[in-house]
């Protein structure tokens, strides 16, 4: 029988990090990852500034992409048209952090961030079963451990295993997901500096997000409600074998098509909003996608989860209770939900403007649910044309885009309950190093409640400085 002090499940970004900060505090930890490697997947690619803030306090550089190449949201009926429109998502980050929100695909992410710890990472390692006997937990019938860390995802085992429930609609929409490579598409998207190009017309509705310029990584996501009538997956895995479908479908986002296109992977994403209902049960403790799972508008899957890693390290470091973590981060994983869904919503009315009304679509689905998928597709792509050639989507205003940038969300996190000082207050975290270290600036933004505040950089003295950057405000 081995004994691992600290056991974390699943090698994926929350992992990792959780690891660097286990391998800082010097607490003893090894992470298990039931893969051979780690994710080549480049899913998340927006680090927002709590995230930047949380690397800096670990030293991690990361080979980061220059985000003026990445700085629009774009949206056309086909590349290489002149846009319906475009919203830059460039702000000036300094009114917020020390550091710039960044662009990096997750699959390089994680190859960069297990660098220094990669001694601890044992893949092939499968958590399959978990028991408790006293106050020790017993993995796969030969380790125990004293903590158990279940950074292994939303569809992952611990939590299945515990018996938590998750909260909220596990089943918002479904989609295609396809990672490819073409250079000449990054050369078709130049003249766009976009980060998602959001396409709208009759053959196809698809998001395609530039993932990394220089070998041409990129990612489409296109709804299956709009592809074939079926949404049940298992019925249509065929499609991911595909190639020749799936290169036509890329082709059908361009004005003039491309020949370079390499697909890497195909796969179906269940996107759902929901949130666990306990963070913890018997000292195996949820971090990451495993406590919660959110729509990518605004990017917080990630970047959420690494914030709960930093949170939770602190909070074993200085042996806090556990109920803190849950108080803290359950509340900003609601509420980053919450953001969540509703520029999610908002970009369901921007694709109904430009092309389809999901609700007309679904009633459509049920009607023609058991009709050929030709017979579904042609009905589809009439829609789509009528609207096509309907100028109605000058009614979409530019305030009605989808923003990248949330500081508000991002930096100005809110802790109502949780390890908030004997006298109370309200936690606001802040690029506290910052103004610790230089006094230069008279004041700092905070967001401790629903209106953004500036503050005195004098009253930060009448502050409680938390050792994971976050500060309180007395009463
Ligand atoms: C298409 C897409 C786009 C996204 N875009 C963004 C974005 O722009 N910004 C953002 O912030 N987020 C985004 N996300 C979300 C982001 O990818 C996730 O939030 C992130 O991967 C969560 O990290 P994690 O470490 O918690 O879990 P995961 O990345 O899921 O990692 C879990 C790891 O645990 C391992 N594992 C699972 N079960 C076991 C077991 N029993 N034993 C051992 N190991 C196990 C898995 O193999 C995996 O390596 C996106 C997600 C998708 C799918």
């Amino acid at each position: 029988m081995v004994h691992i002090p600290h056991l974390i499940v699943g090698a994926g970004p929350v992992g990792l990090i959780l690891g660097h900060y286990f391998k800082r505090f010097n607490i003893p930890f090894q992470i298990f990852e039931k893969q051979s490697f780690l994710s080549a997947h480049p899913s998340a690619h927006y680090l927002n500034m709590r995230t930047m803030e949380i690397l800096d306090e670990l030293n991690i550089q990361l080979p980061l992409e220059n985000i003026q190449h990445f700085s629009n949201y774009v949206y056309l009926r086909r590349i290489g048209e002149t846009p319906l429109n475009s919203t830059s998502q460039l702000i000036d980050y300094k009114q917020y952090s020390y550091t710039s929100y960044a662009h990096l695909p997750q699959s390089l992410f994680v190859q960069h961030v297990q660098q220094g710890i990669r001694d601890k990472i044992q893949l092939n390692t499968e958590i399959k079963k978990i028991e408790f006997k006293d106050k020790i937990i017993k993995v796969n019938d030969d380790i125990t451990c004293d903590y158990l860390y279940g950074c292994d995802g939303l569809n992952g085992f611990v939590r299945d295993y515990l018996k938590i429930k998750l909260i909220g609609n596990r089943d918002l929409q479904r989609f295609l997901n396809i990672h490819f490579t073409s250079k000449q598409l990054i050369n078709r998207l130049e003249q766009y500096n976009s980060m998602l190009s959001f396409i709208y017309n009759s053959d196809i509705t698809a998001v395609i997000i530039k993932h990394r310029i220089e070998d041409g990584t990129f990612a489409i996501q296109i709804p299956l409600d709009l592809l074939t009538g079926k949404t049940d997956i298992q019925q249509i895995q065929h499609i991911k074998q595909d190639h020749v479908l799936i290169k036509n479908l890329i082709n059908k986002t361009l004005l003039n098509q491309i020949n370079d296109i390499e697909i890497k992977s195909v796969g179906f994403w269940r996107m759902g909003a929901v949130y666990a209902e306990q963070y913890y049960k018997n000292n195996c403790i949820l971090v990451g996608d495993a406590c919660h799972g959110m729509p990518p508008a605004g990017g917080f899957g990630m970047n959420t989860g690494i914030q709960d890693a930093q949170n939770l390290a602190y909070k074993i470091k200085e042996q806090k209770d556990l109920l803190h973590y849950q108080q803290e981060r359950q509340q900003i994983a609601k509420d980053n939900i919450d953001t969540a869904l509703k520029y999610y919503n908002k970009s369901l009315d921007i694709a109904k403007a430009f092309t389809f009304d999901i609700n007309k679509l679904k009633t459509y689905q049920s009607f023609m649910k058991n009709t050929p998928d030709f017979l579904y597709q042609a009905g589809v792509k009439l829609g789509g044309s009528l609207i096509e050639l309907d100028p109605i989507y000058k009614r979409i205003k530019v305030n009605d885009y989808i923003p990248l940038v949330f500081p508000k969300e991002e930096i100005g996190f809110k802790y109502m309950s949780g390890d908030i000082g004997e006298n109370g207050g309200q936690l606001a975290p802040l690029a506290v190093r910052e103004i610790l270290k230089n006094r230069e600036r008279k004041w700092y933004s905070i967001n401790c409640d629903s209106n953004h505040q500036r503050i005195d950089i004098e009253n930060v003295n009448k502050m409680i400085v938390r050792s994971d950057m976050h500060i309180y405000q007395q009463q």
